[in-house]
């Protein structure tokens, strides 16, 4: 790339980023190469570098690819390039195996996070079977399942998991070439082979492995040309013998605009699911954090409760969980206080309340209309009679009380009533419930039905 379009990028960025953080952050980056995918950028400091890379580095990206260069990684390193973190650098340290024509340091992996172990890999219900498959894997003995196929939702471990199985075979087997990376990218090394005209180095490449892993593999579905020569790599290599690791977002056969076929050989090895966590496995995941933060902020006390308390209202993924951690530690050893739970509310409102889950009028009519055997029309409808108004009375303070609807809101949802039938409903209730115990039962029983 000339210095003139990384110019004309610098614009573009301009645009995107803001002049504030244009000047900060893009404005000191110098590139220094850009050869096979990867572009390289001088940064004044480690701590610039993590930061630009976390921040900007998909803006980048993104605008060198609108600008025609095919850039698969930006990397960002102080003075001298560093070497990248990727399998095959950090191999080149292990003996040199012949291997004609492909070196070493041609291979395109994508750079591993250091802190992806099995150390750090919390083990529990929802993914031991995953966990198991991976350790097997990672053992670098013979091939007994083809491909091992890791499936489920976002920030559950998959990456994770892969990042673990490279690391480990790197040190228990550094005669094995391992390559891992993003099916994305696997996308970009190919379109970029088709355009340079050296298909036939990048499937000598891929063939020449010793063990595949490919991440988030639904990104191809629909890509016909790119599903076309992973379905040929991923068969040359398991007739070889050699070991194949996927990822996806769902199961095989639940991938949109992907081939039957492919779908049909990915079911053919060990399809493991990891399944949504579990509280104890979000207390674990914290527990361990903390144990690891506890040398990183000396002499913060963290309150009983807290991370129950987390684990408890944080369901969405691993990686939420993580931030929220991250975030309170921060937050406590800037402003020098014990981390409570006040501290942690008002600290993660914003994720706390995103996490909750969002309770529909509707769900409340229906719980109610179950409860108490009327029909749901009859919610809603005209009737007076007191079997059914008394209930949809309930249903409406439950409506005010559990969701963050106005009264004229709550009043369309319920036939189109005005709110001041709403207001009196709502006090109906709370006047009656201090006398009726069976309907403050009632109301008990129903909030932790709906509340869950
Ligand atoms: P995925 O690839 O499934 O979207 P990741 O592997 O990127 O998810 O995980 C998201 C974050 O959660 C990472 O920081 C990862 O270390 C962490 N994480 C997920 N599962 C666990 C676990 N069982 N133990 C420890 N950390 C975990
Ligand atoms: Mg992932």
């Amino acid at each position: 790339m000339t210095n003139e379009t990384w110019g004309q990028v610098r614009e573009e960025l301009i645009k995107r980023v803001g002049k504030n953080n244009y000047v900060t952050w893009i404005e000191p980056l110098k590139l220094s190469t850009l050869k096979n995918g990867v572009a390289r950028f001088e940064v004044p400091t480690i701590f610039f570098g993590d930061w630009v890379q976390r921040n900007y580095a998909d803006h980048i990206r993104s605008q060198l690819a609108s600008a025609g260069e095919l850039v698969d990684r930006v990397e960002f390193a102080v003075g001298e390039p560093a070497k990248p973190r990727a399998v095959a650098a950090a191999k080149s340290a292990a003996k040199p195996v012949a291997r004609p024509r492909v070196s070493e340091d041609e291979l395109p992996g994508a750079p591993l996070d250091a802190r992806f172990t099995f150390d750090s890999f919390v083990v529990g219900k929802p993914n031991e079977l995953a966990h198991a498959a991976a350790r097997r894997v990672a053992e670098g003995g013979p091939v007994t399942f083809n491909p091992l196929f890791l499936y489920g939702g976002v920030g559950l471990g998959k990456t994770h998991l892969m990042h673990a199985i490279a690391h480990e075979l790197q040190a228990r087997r550094p005669d094995l070439r391992v390559l891992y990376l993003s099916a994305e990218q696997f996308m970009y090394r190919f379109v970029q082979a088709l355009r340079e005209r050296q298909v036939m180095d990048f499937k000598e490449l891929f063939r020449s492995v010793d063990v595949l892993m490919v991440d988030d593999v639904q990104f191809i579905a629909g890509k016909d040309s790119t599903q076309e020569e992973f379905f040929h790599t991923f068969n040359a290599l398991v007739d070889q013998n050699k070991q194949i690791v996927i990822s996806a977002d769902r199961a095989p056969g639940e991938i949109k605009d992907l081939e039957e076929r492919i779908k049909s050989r990915l079911q053919c090895g060990l399809v493991v699911d990891l399944h949504p966590t579990d509280y104890e496995l979000r207390l674990g995941i914290l527990q361990q954090k903390v144990d690891h933060y506890r040398s990183q902020y000396r002499g913060l006390v963290l309150a009983d409760g807290v991370l129950e308390f987390l684990a408890h209202r944080i369901t969405t993924n691993v990686r939420v969980l993580e931030g929220a951690l991250t975030r309170l530690f921060a937050f406590a050893s800037l402003v020098g206080r014990e981390i409570t739970l006040d501290l942690a509310q008002d600290c993660l409102a914003d994720i706390l309340r995103s996490s909750d889950r969002k309770l529909s009028i509707e769900e409340i009519q229906r719980k109610v209309a179950e409860h108490y055997n009327i029909r749901l029309s009859d919610m809603i409808g005209p009737k007076r009679l007191r079997n059914i108004a008394r209930p949809r009375q309930v249903a409406m303070y439950l409506s005010k009380q559990l969701t963050p609807r106005s009264l004229p809101e709550i009043g369309r949802r319920f036939g189109g009533r005005d709110h001041t039938t709403i207001m009196h409903g709502v006090r109906k209730i709370e006047e009656l419930m201090t006398i009726d115990s069976q309907l403050s039962d009632d109301l008990q029983l129903l909030r932790r039905l709906l509340q869950g």
